[in-house]
């Protein structure tokens, strides 16, 4: 199983990035913060975590208000550095662990935590800002990551006491996992700060201080303040340290506080804390059946034939051709597919495999394969399939057979206004 070396907390601010990459390791003004991610850094190498869970928010650069969700897990094979609006900074994709965060999905889920899940999007300052300070990136990292993006910037967003929960139930999801990995949980945001309007340039150390000391010893407490309080407390988005709930809720009720640093240079305090789980307060967790219940609503799918659910693994596996085929909702690769496959299919990494299938409209095979069934309706619609002729070949029947087993013998399509007349 699955064991949680310890957690992690720090702040996200670009201000830690940029001293890493312009070297500022030696000059006074930039050199504590260095000082206090030291510890943190030995400890990361002396643990050699697996994976490291992690979790962060984005800054309205690949979530964005067009559809926002409060937790976001990424299931991906690998996240790429976000361009901010200077170019993205020069440090290797993170690789994540697709199979771990399947479970932990499993879990959170049974334990009614609806969660939004993501992959192909690069991340943020919030991610790769204190990353690139506490561990080695050259020439990879040295452990996978599945990240964690909490809405934390659009009101209503999480409680406190439900990031604690969700921790909670994290620390149950990844103890579960059988599989003998160490696993670090990074939480990061805050200290105080608040970046807009007259209020700008607000901090608390007081108050940062007080978290800290909290989150160690009653992180039960912090959960009675409201996101009004903790505004009023840490500054606009100083509020987002919410999110170091969730790291704590993760870990035992007990912890060891095995270093702790603050330094406020300029508009926010740059924290670290690295906390071990006490091991006479790990919780109690019959594993077998916690699992047993987590999987309880697919048991038997399996079995049902002729069906193939999209399930993380599949998302996953078959996930390039799926997002070509659904790049069809765009006018100008509709043109692009149908006067040019090959070069179009050539600029989205498609294998033969995948190329064959769809040049030869495969639609059972393309099924078994892992694409979305909806991603083959899009494809008829371009090609002039209707959806009738596409569920008969999955059937392995002509048209005419298939439609016997209709009560009227119809056929339509996606296609919309601009091939209404040729499904009609
Ligand atoms: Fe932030």
């Amino acid at each position: 199983m699955a064991n949680i070396l310890g957690g992690i907390a720090t702040s996200h601010t670009p201000t830690i990035g940029f001293a890493v990459d312009t070297k500022k390791q030696d000059e006074p003004s930039w050199s504590p913060i260095f000082e206090g991610y030291a510890p943190m850094k030995a400890w990361l190498e002396k643990g050699k975590a697996d994976v490291i869970f992690y979790i962060f928010n984005d800054h309205m650069t690949s979530f964005f208000i067009d559809h926002y969700s409060h937790f976001a897990l990424g299931v991906g094979e690998t996240y790429p550095v976000a361009d901010e609006g200077g170019g993205p900074r020069d440090l290797p994709p993170l690789k994540g662990h697709p199979e771990m965060a399947a479970h932990i999905a499993q879990c959170l889920t049974t334990e009614e935590f609806d969660l939004s899940y993501f992959q192909d999007k690069a991340l943020d300052h919030g991610c790769f800002s204190p990353l690139s300070a506490i561990l080695p990136y050259e020439p990879d990292w040295p452990a996978k990551v599945i990240p964690l993006q909490i809405g934390v910037l659009q009101s209503p967003s999480p409680t406190a006491a439900r990031c604690f929960k969700l921790g909670q139930a994290l620390g149950r999801a990844i103890r579960s996992f059988p599989e003998d990995l160490n696993v670090v949980i990074a939480s990061t945001g805050g200290l105080s700060h608040q970046v807009h309007g007259e209020r700008c340039g607000f901090n608390n150390t007081e108050w940062d201080m007080k978290f800290m000391e909290l989150l160690e010893k009653d992180p039960q407490a912090l959960t009675k303040y409201t996101i009004a309080d903790l505004v009023k407390l840490g500054g606009a988005e100083g509020a987002e340290i919410v999110m170091w709930l969730v790291m704590r809720g993760a870990l035992n009720p007990q912890v060891r506080c095995l270093h702790k640093s603050y330094y406020l240079p300029s508009m926010t305090g740059i924290a670290s804390l690295i906390f071990e789980p006490e091991e006479s307060s790990t919780p109690a967790l019959d594993t077998e059946w916690y699992n047993k219940r987590a999987y309880a609503q697919l048991e038997g799918l399996e079995d049902v034939e002729g069906t193939y659910p999209l399930t993380l693994k599949s998302g996953v596996r078959a996930y390039r051709i799926n997002k070509f085929l659904h790049q069809l909702i765009r006018p100008e690769f509709r043109e692009a597919f149908l006067n040019d496959f090959d070069n179009c299919a050539d600029s989205y990494a498609l294998t033969d495999e995948e190329k064959t299938m769809i040049r030869e409209r495969d639609w059972q095979g393309m099924i078994r394969y892992g694409v979305i069934f909806f991603m083959l309706e899009k494809l008829g619609a371009v090609t002039g399939v209707s959806n009738l002729h596409i569920y008969a070949a999955m059937r392995g029947q002509t048209i005419e057979e298939f439609q016997q087993t209709r009560n009227a013998q119809v056929t339509y399509s996606v296609a919309g206004k601009e091939k209404l007349n040729k499904f009609a």
